[in-house]
């Protein structure tokens, strides 16, 4: 049935290791060979083969507007005939600048760079050099991109690979990374008291979106918050997913927590390689060429990414689509909740605006030890019944489901119902 894929995917793992340029892409975590995308449209996709699927990954993230949004077309044709490059500065990259401090109280300053890996990577060798400290605190299950220093007990691709630190990492830089449960305050509170005066940074999913979603429990960011402005270590929110996804501001304005960094990603690039890092001016400035701190990057800030970047904000504010994408979000979790109840599956479904995942577990899931409990081969039996039916599904359980605006209440429905087939087929 996917001729073409199959066709495509043999010749890909002749010439890519594992017949991809990122490893979650290769449905090992579900079993089978990944799907080869020719176009997408609004909600959907088409693949190699002709077969239509509404689209629950976006990405991975980036395209909130849905797919080949017209306004972002537009922006980038016109920037493309200007010219794709120049390694100078240009008026593109001022504007987002702009648009990003404005969305975001607590950037000053923002530097451009061109994925959310090279983002985190920027920003915790600003709080070392900064702080002059070199030991930073990540949550388990939380991913920051395939940085060195935290990659460990990371979430995402790392999680559903079961990899469990990857070769390639210095045993002495890896130690230098300390590890928190997600939502645990008394842990957090812990590594802080046994590390005195050598923690530069706490880097964070505010909301995890990487172990499968997980919300921040009440007063956990605050806690964080406080933590680290005694212990003179930075905050330093990751929102390369949350950022203009579950508020234009981002996780940080939903919860009214001000991060020393802040990193960005995936919207504000509209579906083209972007990051960003930016926070307070003081820290900001002691990048070069202000300060002493190396950062650099030969298309940093590249006026076609700018242009998809900055019409896709444009249009998030002009369409303010985040009460309906919440209200699309509920619709779906509650659809599905409702589903699973009646075919006697048991889920949980976690819920952030429009970014949600079903666990396969009756538990609560709060941190990456519960949602390890999911189990997975439920989650891949769903994934192969969902895409049968025209569903495409991230490839993983640690893994966000993405509604965009082009989404509608019948293209929901539609899921729901093919989801009450895959749970009663489940169960069969
Ligand atoms: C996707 C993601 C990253 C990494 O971004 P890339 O562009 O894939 O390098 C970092 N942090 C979070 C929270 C992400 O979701």
């Amino acid at each position: 049935m996917s001729h073409r894929s199959q066709e495509l995917f043999d010749r890909a793992r002749r010439l890519i290791p594992g017949g991809v340029n990122s490893p979650v892409r290769a449905f090992t975590a579900v079993g089978g060979s990944p799907l080869f995308i020719a176009r997408g449209k609004g909600s959907r996709i088409w693949d190699e083969d002709g077969r239509e699927f509404l689209d629950y990954v976006g990405s991975w993230g980036p395209l909130i507007l849905g797919h080949a949004a017209e306004e972002v077309l537009v922006a980038l044709q016109e920037a493309m005939l200007r010219g794709t490059s120049f390694g100078a500065p240009t008026e593109l990259e001022v504007e987002l600048a702009d648009e990003l401090v404005r969305a975001m109280p607590s950037l000053q300053k923002v530097r451009m760079v061109n994925s959310g890996t090279e983002a985190t990577l920027s920003a915790i060798r600003l709080a070392r050099g900064a702080t002059r400290r070199d030991r930073i605190v990540k949550a388990e299950g939380c991913y920051h991109g395939h940085v060195d220093s935290l990659l460990v007990k990371a979430g995402s691709g790392v999680a559903s690979l079961a990899i469990p630190g990857t070769p390639g990492i210095p045993r002495e830089l890896a130690e230098l990374t300390l590890l928190v449960p997600f939502n645990n305050v008394p842990a957090l509170e812990r590594v802080f008291q046994e590390n005195q005066g050598s923690i530069a940074a706490l880097i964070l999913e505010p909301v995890a979106g990487n172990m499968g979603v997980v919300a921040p429990a009440p007063g956990y960011l605050e806690e964080a918050r406080r933590i680290t402005r005694k212990a003179r270590a930075l905050l330093i929110l990751d929102e390369v997913m949350t950022g203009f996804r579950v508020a234009y501001g981002g996780a940080q304005a939903v919860y009214g927590i001000d991060a020393d960094l802040t990193t960005l990603g995936k919207i504000i690039g509209g579906g083209l390689p972007v990051g960003a890092y930016g926070g307070r001016a003081d820290l900001m400035d002691q990048m070069a060429p202000e300060g002493k701190i190396y950062q650099a990057g030969t298309l940093s800030g590249n006026p076609l990414a700018m242009a998809a970047g900055l019409a896709t904000l444009k249009s998030l504010k002009r369409q303010n689509p985040y009460s309906r994408l919440d209200s699309l979000g509920r619709r779906l979790a509650d659809g599905l909740k409702e589903a699973a109840e009646s075919a006697g599956v048991a889920l949980r479904i976690n819920r952030v605006g429009s970014m949600l995942t079903p666990f396969f577990t009756s538990e609560e899931v709060t941190d990456f030890a519960t949602a390890s409990l999911s189990d997975a081969n439920r989650y891949s039996a769903f994934f192969h019944g969902m895409l049968n039916r025209g569903n495409y599904l991230p490839p993983a359980q640690f893994e966000a489901h993405f509604l965009s605006a082009s989404h509608t209440e019948q293209d929901v429905d539609r899921t729901v119902e093919d989801a009450r087939h895959t749970f009663r087929e489940m169960e069969r």
